[in-house]
């Protein structure tokens, strides 16, 4: 995995901070992250025998609300890695203008090896492990690769253990514990929404475009399903398994409830088998990497034949692919936009935790859509004005945010 792309010290942040001439002091601050935690994570297998990983949560900045982000459970994951996800969430939060501010976590694990009653028992202790600078007002973790609403309904426990019941010390739980409607689709919606705007910005007719999706997990096959309602033809997809082609437009209903029994394509009997990379390489309006960071780099950017690469995913555009797709004038909606309906429905889930109340899913989905919108037009008219790539108007209006709430704070 490479995850260069999204790290504060990426060409595209450095333009940006460069554009808007902000002071080399504010700069610097909001390049470095507050704090980082490094902790042991020791507990018990099934065999009786004791295990210790490695697990961590950086705190990127808080100047605009609490630190936000997922914990990762991933045999890649460490504290570079983490590093770079947590300052990307401080970006999505403030371009979304959301209250928030930026963080990730993660394990080093390779989930594979351990039963279910190990991973609750692991997710506990590394909760219990950064407990005192975790807290709603905080720090406030979400799933992300690996990790979901049930190990958020054993971090949730764990906390409420300690703190009392404290539903909104987490967000991405199962609807009965605190969960909002509308958050399992969030991501995939907002994509698709992205897709939209897009459209209607670049000049492609919606109805008739091609899409290609990489990944088809809780983003993409989302994404595709909410696409195929808008009238696009979703002419191939992909898991780690590999991928189905039909230049017709695959069935998208039957392929997502496949996908939700089986837990892979790999089987469905649509299409032509192809491999990840032959479908990175389709003709397409749309070509979405929704998997992994770095799909798309130095080796096959060559290959890439879209008009439009939406990034669903976090960081599957390299740098050095990012300049060759625009010397080629290969627009990329990039992934603090594109993916950041996760984030803002989790913002609505953690609301409603406080509030002690529970929203309806048209008044979730009505939200997401104000704030996707808004967010895109303001990126666009960045864009337009300083004549600069989307990513980095992203990045323009993301770091112009929290550097201006920095200056009002003081140190
Ligand atoms: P997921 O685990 O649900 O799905 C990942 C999908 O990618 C699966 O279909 C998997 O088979 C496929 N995949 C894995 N390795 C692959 C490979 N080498 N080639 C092709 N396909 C591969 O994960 P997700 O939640 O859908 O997340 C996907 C990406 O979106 C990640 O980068 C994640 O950080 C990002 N993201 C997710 C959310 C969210 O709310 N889930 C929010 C923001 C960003």
């Amino acid at each position: 995995m490479q995850h260069s792309s999204i790290t504060s010290s990426s060409g595209s942040y450095q333009k940006a901070v460069e554009l808007l001439g902000l002071k080399p002091e504010i700069a610097k601050a909001l390049e470095m992250p507050d704090r980082e935690l490094t902790v042991e994570v020791p507990f018990r297998l099934d065999s009786g025998k004791v295990e210790s990983l490695v697990g961590f949560r950086v705190q990127h900045n808080n100047t605009r609300g609490p630190f936000k982000g997922g914990i990762r459970y991933h045999h890649h994951v460490d504290l570079a890695e983490v590093r770079s996800l947590a300052a990307l969430m401080t970006w999505k939060t403030s371009l979304l203008d959301i209250p928030y501010g930026g963080g990730k976590g993660g394990i080093q694990i390779d989930t594979s090896k351990y039963s279910r009653n190990e991973m609750e028992r692991l997710s506990r202790r590394f909760f219990r492990a950064i407990d005192p600078f975790i807290g709603p007002n905080i720090d406030i973790p979400a799933p992300d690769v690996n990790t979901n609403a049930q190990v958020m309904g054993w971090f949730m426990d764990e906390y409420s253990q300690t703190h009392g019941y404290t539903p909104a010390c987490v967000t991405g739980k199962p609807l009965e514990l605190g969960g909002s409607e509308g958050r399992e689709h969030a991501t995939g919606k907002g994509t698709a929404i992205t897709v939209r705007e897009t459209s209607k910005n670049y000049d492609v007719d919606l109805e008739n475009a091609t899409v290609v999706v990489q990944g088809f997990g809780n983003v993409g096959s989302f994404a595709a399903k909410f696409l195929d309602d808008y009238g696009c033809k979703i002419i191939a997809v992909s898991d780690v398994t590999g991928g189905v082609h039909d230049p017709n437009g695959l069935d998208v209903p039957s392929l997502f409830d496949y996908n939700y029994e089986h837990r892979t394509i790999d089987g469905c009997g649509q299409g032509q088998k192809l491999t990840n990379e032959e479908l990175l390489a389709l003709e397409c309006d749309y070509l979405i990497p929704a998997a992994l960071g770095g799909a798309i780099n130095e080796k096959n950017v060559d290959t890439i034949n879209c008009k439009i690469v939406i990034e669903a995913a976090n960081g599957p555009v390299t740098p050095e692919a990012a300049d060759v797709l625009w010397s080629k004038k290969v627009p990329i909606i990039p992934d603090i936009l594109t993916n950041a309906g996760g984030v803002t429905v989790s913002y609505f889930e953690w609301v409603q935790n406080l509030q002690q109340f529970k929203w309806e899913l048209e008044e979730v989905d009505t939200k997401l859509e104000t704030k996707m919108v808004k967010a895109f037009d303001e990126v666009y008219a960045i864009k337009q004005e300083k004549n600069v790539p989307m990513r980095i108007a992203s990045f323009m209006v993301a770091i112009d945010r929290v550097a201006r709430s920095y200056e009002l704070r003081g140190v």
